[in-house]
């Protein structure tokens, strides 16, 4: 049968105050000034946290097993054998001034719908399993998104074991030293992931919606941009006898930002880093260096922003009497997310009544890790002001219920759902 569509079977609701609950109760754990949270990947409260939650599953009847880069899964059976494990999880770690609500939220909100479903004595034909995946932060021990990039295989055995922090302890041996590093490179098998995250931006929030479905996690280049003109005196040196890197530099920033607004609502262009050569107050700069952020969920998009941001920045360069070299250094491609997965959770957005729309994800998340190797998608809740990587990071207990009641339709949906063995 499918799921909600039904006459015979009402709605289930999550239980919105044993949600909240958890998210204040798990919030203690690294607790810092202002409601933050501060747990660094496989530090003493990252184990802490891992430890309730562990606890939390197996109360409720969950079996835990952790593989080989510290990912937690809590499984709960389902009647059919043969199916593969429908999963929902996100990630305990934080940034060290990081909020409630960033990565804890899917962990929490995938064992709320476990837990509605025991309470109302639902079956699933496929498993259900409760993931919580390890280092998401990357603070600590870089990369970020660690445990699903060791799952998806993006990272192997070898390359994990080199993973060190800047103190020079070694992931795998705090991992262990801890008790959270399984044997082996097996990785517990998923049929289909789907992750609640909150939405870290403010577009839910400014168009008054309770759920994101999220389509796609938005691809990304950096472009390195080195400007060569001359050092020249401030006081002899005429204003038209001038090659000023930092002038050039000045304006191929303002130029790229126009090209960014022209490419439309979803597109991305930052320079957040600009060096010069040169530092004085009366030296005509003759050399400065940036870094060119773009990111657009659409892959050929991305790829006419980019040739577009580097033709502006030749040509403004070239008015400017400046030298301009441009390379491009990293390119990740967007990630588009499973159309069975989008419309399980769009039909449970639906079927609630609850306002929502289609949005691509600005930030990674190992959802997109996860989309390599399974069929994924994402549900975005809200955040109050876009604020997250913050104290000051919120989400209200409603619009987390709705988000997870959606997560919970579109759960039943991919288990397939068996209502005679309900109490
Ligand atoms: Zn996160």
């Amino acid at each position: 049968m499918t799921y909600p569509a039904n006459d015979a079977f009402p709605l289930l609701a999550i239980n919105q105050d044993r949600l909240w609950a958890r998210h204040m109760e798990m919030a203690r754990i690294g607790a810092i000034e202002g409601d933050g949270s501060c747990r660094l990947a496989m530090t003493s409260e990252d184990s802490e946290a891992r430890t309730l939650l562990a606890k939390w599953c197996r109360d409720a009847g969950l079996e835990m097993t952790v593989d080989g880069a510290g990912n937690m899964f809590a499984v709960r059976a389902g009647r059919d054998p043969a199916r593969a494990m429908v999963a929902s999880g996100s990630h305990l770690d934080t940034q060290p001034h990081g909020g409630r609500f960033d990565g804890v939220s899917g962990v929490l909100a995938a064992l709320e719908v476990v837990e509605t479903l025991n309470d109302a004595g639902i079956e699933t034909d496929a498993p259900l399993g409760v993931v919580n995946w390890t280092n998401e932060e990357g603070v600590r021990y870089g990369p970020g998104l660690l445990g699903s990039a060791w799952y998806a295989g993006l990272i192997d055995d070898d390359a994990l074991s080199r993973v060190r922090a800047a103190d020079g302890i070694f992931f795998e041996d705090e991992a262990k030293k801890r008790g959270w590093l399984g044997e082996g490179s097996d990785k517990v098998p998923i049929g289909t992931f789907v992750e609640l995250h909150i939405e870290q931006g403010p577009i839910l929030e400014r168009e008054g919606l309770q759920v994101g479905i999220v389509t796609s996690v938005q691809g990304l280049v950096w472009l390195d941009v080195k400007v060569t003109g001359m050092d020249a005196h401030a006081g002899t040196t005429p204003l038209d006898h001038r090659q000023d890197a930092l002038l050039a530099a000045a304006r191929m920033l303002a130029a790229l930002n126009d090209a960014g607004r022209r490419c439309g609502e979803a597109a991305r262009v930052s320079v957040g880093r600009l060096t010069t050569a040169t530092d004085g107050p009366s030296t005509i700069v003759g050399h400065a260096e940036f870094v060119v952020d773009i990111r657009h969920p659409d892959a050929r998009t991305l790829a006419a922003l980019r040739d577009e941001c580097a033709s502006i920045c030749r040509a403004v360069g070239e008015g400017a009497g400046c030298e301009v070299a441009v390379d491009e250094r990293i390119s990740v491609p967007p990630t588009d997310f499973d159309q069975r997965c989008i419309a399980a959770l769009e039909n449970g957005a639906v079927a609630r009544g609850y306002d929502h729309r289609r949005i691509s994800s600005g930030a990674l998340h190992d959802a997109a890790n996860v989309a390599k190797i399974a069929p994924t998608a994402m549900i975005f809740v809200p955040c109050k002001d876009g604020i997250s990587h913050n104290v000051r990071e919120y989400a209200s207990p409603e619009d987390l219920a709705a988000g997870t009641n959606v997560l919970m339709d579109a759960m039943l949906s991919l288990a397939g759902l068996r209502t005679q063995s309900r109490s």
